[in-house]
């Protein structure tokens, strides 16, 4: 395995961590470095920092050979009116091709948008959601390295922050048609160590999805575990609606959240790349890989729930 050292920048603590880390690993925290930099001035929807943020993913879709579906990479998200933002903000949608398309399909997605800068302070965002996003990008190319079963989705949402408007306007105008979607894996802040665990939320809605997650979890380097699911928990701890799997929930469509705990930095002006644990990210990732190719082996047999 190739080892190298990560370019200069970084802070001494991370430097520390990632003195010699593989490939890639590297690569996970150069893109999380690209998403979370303090040039994309937070990715608050319907601003400039923003538009860069979408350009540099379609960018990177592209590089990879991730197509559209249809013309364009974009779908127009209308924004709540907001003093220093456009109206319009757009979701990113591609599409890889499974072997058996035409058939049930995966969506597999995270949010790039996040606070923007408040007081001359830039919020970047990297584990909320830069870390979902930049985990999308690693496993896309892997599948399309190797292709799965069912069309895999990709969905990049604007503004989850502002009320999950994205993923509203993207079950309200769908892609393919909502019947098709077998399955909604949703990733929102999957590189924090903090809590030293990655949760899998959703197999109390859905236990048909838990023998499928925890295979995947089988060879995990990383703690996985279960819950933060049912209405018996304490306010805020109930993860059901928490994130833009909840659009998925209210269609009925079965759904698998992956995150960490809230941590100290969580919505604060610290969530940047150099707090997060090279080793513990890559984990997650892998994890999330290992559940994609899991559920894509099983994605016919994934009951509909009622809505
Ligand atoms: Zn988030």
């Amino acid at each position: 395995m190739a080892v190298i050292a990560l370019a200069c920048g970084a802070s001494s603590a991370q430097a520390q961590r990632t003195a010699a880390i593989d490939v890639t690993t590297a690569r996970l925290m150069q893109r999380l470095g690209a998403l979370a930099a303090d040039s994309m001035e937070g990715r608050r929807a319907g601003t400039p920092g923003s538009a860069r943020a979408r350009a540099w993913i379609v960018s990177e879709l592209t590089t990879m050979g991730a197509k559209p579906i249809g013309p364009s990479y974009t779908a127009p998200v209308i924004l709540r009116a907001r003093a220093g933002s456009d109206t319009t903000g757009a979701n990113i949608v591609a599409r890889i091709a499974g072997t058996q398309a035409g058939g049930p399909v995966l969506v597999l997605s995270a949010h790039y948008d996040h606070l923007g800068v408040r007081n001359g302070e830039v919020f970047n965002g990297a584990d909320d959601d830069a870390s979902g996003c930049v985990a999308l990008l690693a496993i896309a190319e892997r599948l399309l390295r190797e292709p799965p079963q069912h069309d895999v989705i990709l969905a990049f949402f604007d503004a989850e922050e502002s009320g999950m408007v994205g993923s509203k306007a993207f079950v309200s105008a769908p892609p393919v048609p909502l019947d098709r979607i077998a399955l909604n894996i949703n990733l929102d802040m999957v590189a924090r160590q903090d809590g030293r665990a990655l949760w899998v939320s959703g197999t109390s809605h859905h236990p048909v999805l838990k023998p499928i997650a925890e295979a995947a979890a089988r060879n995990a380097a990383v703690t996985i575990r279960f819950g933060h699911d049912t209405k018996d928990l304490k306010p805020g701890d109930d993860w059901t609606a928490s994130s833009d799997h909840a659009a998925f929930h209210t269609r009925g469509i079965p759904f698998l959240y992956l995150g960490v705990e809230d941590h100290a930095d969580y919505h604060k002006s610290g969530d940047d790349a150099d707090k997060v644990d090279p080793a513990f990210y890559r984990g997650t990732v892998e994890f999330a890989y290992a559940l994609v190719r899991a559920a894509d082996g099983r994605l016919a047999s994934v009951p509909r729930a009622k809505p």
